[in-house]
């Protein structure tokens, strides 16, 4: 089922969460034991992300340094695939522009197909670590956008060679959406713009970066709506649980924090009390975006179900 399907026939606000695919090595049991206790909330659908490659240095028995590119959490296409068996739920994989040529990306979509995957998240995926900036392949995709006007050829039955008869496949596309803006664009305006586009080559839903002011989320929604962007705008949250978050979070998602919230986790005397703090953060959040009747709330659970779970019980 189409994720912009769930949220025509729903009046309330649905859950869905994110997970992370295992490192490589650790089994689908321990990440079936994550989703388990969320079932109960009924999501509709749960996304699985993407993982590039990443170079990382290996010593050589003469001492020197071997380069190295590994794919640490493979497995998405997979573990879509083992939810949807497991769980009989939608799993939403994410699909990446960095690592693929055009050609690869089109047989990973002719697998999800092929598994009766009807959505897939959209995006241009981070830079490797090391790079510092995205590098596209060299017969890859360098934004989201280009990345979806593939799959939107797809849906429409035309695949890299134009030549070939092809059946049409049918995903549904979501985006990403930016409330504190994509940390390269020069100004929130241009990112709208390239998101807008988004919408305009067939983009069917948003689902944001995370925030932890609301108001960044009311105000990203106006401006979109005020641009023509009118398709669904899925909020994503993520609870903090540790006292280092604070300063990761900004520095990898480049959003900021607010004080009160940071005020109030740098006040807690224990790591359980700081993990009571960021679940009574997100109730909060989650409750007044329902409020404001948003019609999803997405939270990036990091394959763990405890803080998830707890919000969940307080809020759906
Ligand atoms: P784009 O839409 O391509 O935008 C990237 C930048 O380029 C922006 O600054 C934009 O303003 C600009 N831009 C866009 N289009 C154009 C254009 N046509 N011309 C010029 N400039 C343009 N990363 C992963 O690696 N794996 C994941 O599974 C994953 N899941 C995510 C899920 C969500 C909900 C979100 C919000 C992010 C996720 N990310 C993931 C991170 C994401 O890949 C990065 O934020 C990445 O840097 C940008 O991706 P995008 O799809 O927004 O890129």
């Amino acid at each position: 089922t189409k994720v912009t399907q769930y949220i025509r026939e729903s009046k309330e606000t649905l859950f869905s969460f994110e997970i992370l695919p295992p490192l490589k090595g650790e089994s689908i049991q321990q990440l079936f034991k994550a989703i388990e206790p969320l079932m109960e909330f009924k999501p509709k659908f749960i996304d699985v992300t993407y993982h590039r490659e990443e170079y990382v240095y290996k010593k050589r028995e003469n001492g020197l340094l071997e380069r190295q590119r590994i794919r640490k959490r493979p497995g998405t296409v997979g573990i879509c695939a083992a939810i949807m068996n497991h769980f009989k739920v939608d799993a939403v994989p994410h699909i990446i522009c960095g690592g693929f040529s055009k050609e690869e990306t089109e047989n990973a979509l002719i697998d999800l197909h092929f598994l009766g995957i009807d959505n897939v998240l959209v995006l241009r995926g981070d830079a490797i670590k090391s790079e510092g900036t995205f590098i596209p392949e060299p017969d890859g995709h360098a934004y989201a956008s280009e990345l979806l006007q593939q799959v939107v050829n797809m849906n429409k039955g035309k695949y890299l060679d134009e030549g070939l008869q092809a059946s049409a496949t049918d995903f549904c596309i979501g985006v990403a959406g930016y409330p504190e803006k994509h940390f390269e664009a020069p100004n929130l305006q241009t990112d709208l713009k390239y998101l807008k586009l988004k919408q305009d080559l067939g983009a069917d839903y948003i689902v944001t970066q995370m925030f932890f002011d609301n108001q960044k989320y009311f105000d990203f929604v106006s401006k979109c709506r005020e641009m023509g962007i009118t398709i669904p705008i899925i909020p994503g949250l993520k609870p903090i649980t540790t006292q280092k978050q604070l300063t990761i979070l900004p520095a990898i998602f480049h959003i900021d924090i607010p004080d009160e919230l940071v005020k109030a986790v740098e006040s807690c005397k224990t790591p359980e009390q700081v993990k009571q703090v960021g679940i009574e953060w997100a109730i909060q959040q989650s409750k007044e975006l329902i409020q404001f009747g948003v019609p999803v709330l997405h939270y990036y659970s990091m394959s763990k179900s405890d803080a998830v779970r707890q919000i969940a019980e307080a809020v759906f």
